[in-house]
């Protein structure tokens, strides 16, 4: 009897977090990718106008992001990401030219909003209170009824603390998507929230060495084949469609679906899956940037609203940019370079630059669209659903697709 086998389709975080749970010699796996290349919407390509690698997106992590430090542990590849010793967020208002930065001590008690020098300027310690609202909201709350979204502290920490987390505009996300950024990073003390980036892209950190790995186990990695219709009876998936190939899912076989949630859909009538999504506009400029530059800027009220600086690039991420997406490129480029120049103090004309639009960068975090993420089983005993559109707890993260990843192997492990 050959050993059961999982078919994997998706070759995105969560479809390789999957495969890399699956490794432990009980079954064969295989998994299937649309795509020339592994890591869906979190990889690098090589970029022929600025002629150097870049990123699809600017991915910040945190150091609370349990699951993707276990998984980078397990590729080998967790000294890719990048960051301080502890938590430290750089800001400037382009309003009114203030900078700070931002340091939550270590430990749990965060005694660092008693500290005027570690907590935004013009706030009090008592007006970082309100956001335990989050906390005690309840379910099915919108952020904005369970705290104030207004004041200091809102405008210059929440609101861009969630904005990124979220990708949707705080005032219409859900309560319980913030609440568990919260738990799980700030809740817990600096030690959960010191930023990372992969400081050699996003591919050299993820996709690359997780190959290796899989390929290492025997895991079977197909590219360029898309699915195309999974071939159900009995409640059961008993064939994959791939174009024109034919690929039987013997009994004791299980498929995780790690497809995005419109692909999931059309290929599972009926299946419940978010329904909006909202852009990312990502602005890379080739500038070597100013010696001081801190490596992450956030920026408040102006166009861009996080910097990052690498050694031969300034990299922008504009989260929910639905309103910006349809703007001419050149445009887009000319008024993200005016913050940048400020932001930096760099006084001279736009650089070479390459402007990427994610129209549909992640399912909107709202509370209407929470409420629609399915959950890992699906009607058919076989079939099991990954990515980070699903009932994960936590918004569209890399930290959602690798949990949900792990989450729907260990279902299998455990006997689908
Ligand atoms: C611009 C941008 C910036 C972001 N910034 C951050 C950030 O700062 N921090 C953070 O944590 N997260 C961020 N994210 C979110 C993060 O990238 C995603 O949550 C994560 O990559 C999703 O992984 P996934 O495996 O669930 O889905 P995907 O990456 O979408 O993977 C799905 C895979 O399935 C493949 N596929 C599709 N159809 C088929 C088919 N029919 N057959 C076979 N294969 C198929 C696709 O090609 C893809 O490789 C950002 C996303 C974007 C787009």
């Amino acid at each position: 009897m050959p050993q059961p086998k999982v078919h994997i389709i998706g070759a995105g975080l969560a479809g390789l977090a999957a495969a890399l749970r699956l490794t432990d010699g009980s079954r064969r796996v295989a998994l299937y990718e649309a795509a020339p290349q592994a890591g869906g919407r979190c990889r690098s390509y090589f970029d022929s106008t600025l002629n150097m690698t870049i990123d699809n997106g600017n991915h910040l992590l945190l150091s609370g992001n349990r699951a993707t430090l276990s998984f980078l542990r397990e590729i080998g590849a967790e000294d890719q990401l990048k960051g301080p010793a502890h938590a430290e967020f750089s800001f400037v208002d382009l309003a009114s030219n203030e900078r700070w930065v931002l340091r939550p001590n270590d430990g749990p008690i965060p005694w660092w909003i008693s500290q005027p020098s570690r907590r935004v300027p013009g706030t009090r310690a008592a007006d970082y209170l309100d956001v335990l609202g989050l906390l005690r909201a309840a379910k099915g709350a919108s952020i904005k009824a369970a705290i104030r979204c207004e004041g200091t502290v809102y405008e210059r920490l929440w609101r861009p603390f969630f904005l990124a987390a979220l990708n949707t505009a705080p005032e219409e996300g859900a309560a319980s998507l913030a609440a568990e950024i919260l738990r799980e990073t700030l809740a817990k003390g600096g030690k959960a929230c010191r930023p990372l980036i992969a400081a050699n892209g996003l591919s050299e950190a993820f996709a690359t060495p997780a190959l290796r790995r899989l390929t290492a186990k025997g895991v079977e990695v197909v590219f360029e084949r898309r699915l195309s219709a999974l071939e159900c009876k009995d409640r059961r998936v008993n064939a994959l469609s791939f174009g024109g190939e034919r690929i039987d899912v013997a009994a004791g076989d299980c498929v995780i679906l790690a497809v995005p949630a419109a692909v999931a859909a059309s290929l599972l009538l009926g299946l419940s899956t978010p329904a909006a999504y909202r852009g990312i506009v990502n602005a890379h400029f080739k500038v070597v940037p100013p010696p001081r530059c801190p490596p992450i800027l956030g920026v408040i009220h102006g166009t861009i609203e996080w910097l990052f600086a690498f050694p031969d690039r300034l990299s922008v991420t504009i989260s929910a940019a639905d309103r910006l997406i349809d703007l001419p490129r050149e445009e887009l480029a000319a008024r993200i370079w005016s913050d940048v120049a400020r932001a930096t103090q760099i006084a001279r004309p736009l650089p070479a630059w390459q402007i990427i639009k994610e129209k549909r960068a992640t399912f909107a975090a709202t509370v209407e669209d929470e409420a629609l993420r399915p959950g890992i089983r699906t009607e058919f005993a076989n079939l099991l659903l990954a990515g980070d559109w699903t009932a994960t707890g936590l918004p569209a993260t890399i930290e959602g697709a690798i949990r949900s990843g792990f989450a729907a192997a260990d279902t299998v492990l455990r006997g689908a």
